[in-house]
């Protein structure tokens, strides 16, 4: 335990000394237990046709024809990412030193562009410009990548049977993931495998599940009661991880639940959300997080259970590339984080978010990815485990919460300062972040949104 406890020490001031500009070194006792760390990066979206040139109309293919509004060596607002961009982003993140277990990477690789300017095979020799670009600058690292819905071609149309796409990646993940995992991607674009670490004594099953199959625009999956079976799969294996006393981490790229910038809106089908939850909470004492990415914004969700006990933990996190649309009012700025668990049992204690702000970057001409913040800190709560998400989304709820001004400031990695977030749009985010079936969800929305 004593050598333990000081690996979780030089570990700790590590961080506090790369980000002093922003913390400074934690004061008082160090964490008793040791800390792991893993690094989460999601929608690296590139655009390979991405160069700046005077006509803004011809910047990149991402735009549609619009203006890019402040093109720079790392990228503009109405742009899917440079390959510069994404570079600075891997090398920021193998600069920092990070002692890190493993990385986990939740999809979507190719661009936003017209259906028609894209195919299966430009998909796919972009997702493995992606995965070779990741591996080499880790070489030795252990990845855990799951497919987005741009990850095929046609976008969102992923498959329920064995596909071109599906083969293909499976062949560029091949360094990562086991035979075993290999072979039930290439049935479904989903796998499980297990982590297992010389530090810690319990093994963690990653479970990267194909949420893509759930969502709203795939046609291929209407009327599919279990698409690809991943339904049973899935209850399979938590079945069999409640039994050996596993612990779980589930990745995917569409997250469950409600979006939190639309009304009663979910991310993926409603029905599909519906068992996913019921799911979720039956085998919540084996899922320590859930990780997902789609958004391109930074959100959290606490799990409750028909209790309203919180048991589950799920973290939503920013894209890399910056693109909004021209009407869209928000955007992001490109983001990568880190997150640090408990050795003993994987339960979550900590992210920290970086992120890169693009004005300067581009004006400065310099990749100066910084700490955005870090979660316990920014909402003065003790870990990340779901009580203590759930005691921040009731601080979050208060009126008038300077918190969650914050906490808008954070979902939108600190792409404008002007920006608020009050009535409507603040009781869609409350509601999205504490209620994930809709009942709950429902009556939440009811409630909150007083002013219609
Ligand atoms: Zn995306
Ligand atoms: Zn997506």
């Amino acid at each position: 335990m004593e050598l333990r406890g000081g690996r979780a020490t030089r570990l700790v001031l590590g961080l506090a000394l790369l980000c002093s500009a922003l913390e400074a070194a934690p004061a008082g006792p160090q964490p008793l237990s040791a800390v792991g760390q893993f690094w989460h990066v999601s929608d690296l979206h590139l655009d390979p046709t991405y160069h700046v040139t005077p006509d803004r109309t011809k910047v990149c293919s991402s735009s549609k024809g619009a203006n890019a509004t402040d093109p720079g060596p790392f990228g503009d607002f109405l742009c899917d990412s440079p390959y510069e961009l994404i570079l600075s982003a891997f090398a920021f993140m193998k600069d920092s030193k990070q002692q890190v277990s493993f990385m986990i990477w939740t999809g979507d690789s190719p661009p936003h562009v017209p259906v028609k300017e894209l195919s299966t095979k430009l998909v796919i020799s972009i997702i493995g410009n992606m995965s070779s670009t990741i591996r080499n600058f880790f070489p030795d690292l252990q990845v855990f990548p799951a497919l987005g819905n741009h990850d095929y071609w046609p976008q969102d149309q992923l498959p329920v049977t064995t596909s071109e796409v599906y083969n293909a990646v499976a062949d560029f993940w091949k360094p990562w993931l086991t035979d075993e995992a290999i072979n039930t991607f290439r049935k479904g674009g989903f796998y499980t495998q297990l982590f297992e670490s010389s530090d810690s004594s319990q093994s963690l099953r990653i479970i990267s599940l194909n949420t893509n199959l759930y969502y709203g625009p795939n046609s291929v999956t209407v009327n599919i009661t279990d698409p690809a079976n991943q339904f049973a799969w899935l209850e399979g294996i938590l079945e069999t991880s409640s039994e050996k006393k596993e612990k779980v981490y589930i990745i995917g790229h569409v997250p469950i639940g409600y979006l939190p910038y639309a009304r009663n809106t979910t991310a993926i089908r409603e029905h599909y959300n519906e068992r996913l939850v019921k799911i979720f909470r039956k085998y919540s004492s084996v899922i320590a997080g859930q990780f997902f990415g789609h958004t391109h914004r930074d959100s959290i969700m606490v799990l409750l259970d028909e209790e309203e006990k919180p048991v589950n933990s799920l973290f939503v996190a920013p894209a890399v590339t910056p693109v909004k649309n021209v009407w869209q009012l928000e955007s992001n700025n490109p983001g990568v984080r880190l997150y640090q668990y408990d050795l003993l049992d994987y339960s979550l204690l900590d992210l920290w978010q970086f992120y890169l702000d693009l004005r300067d970057a581009n004006k400065k001409n310099e990749s100066n990815w910084k700490l955005e913040y870090i979660l316990t800190k920014a909402y003065g709560i003790e870990d990340l485990k779901p009580e203590s998400l759930y005691e921040m989304a009731k601080q979050l709820s208060l009126p008038h919460s300077t918190l969650f001004e914050r906490y808008y400031s954070n979902f939108i990695v600190s792409y404008d300062k002007t920006l608020v977030c009050e009535e409507g749009c603040k009781a869609c985010q409350i509601c999205a972040i504490q209620y994930l079936d809709y009942s709950s969800y429902t009556d939440c929305i009811n409630r909150e949104a007083t002013w219609r």
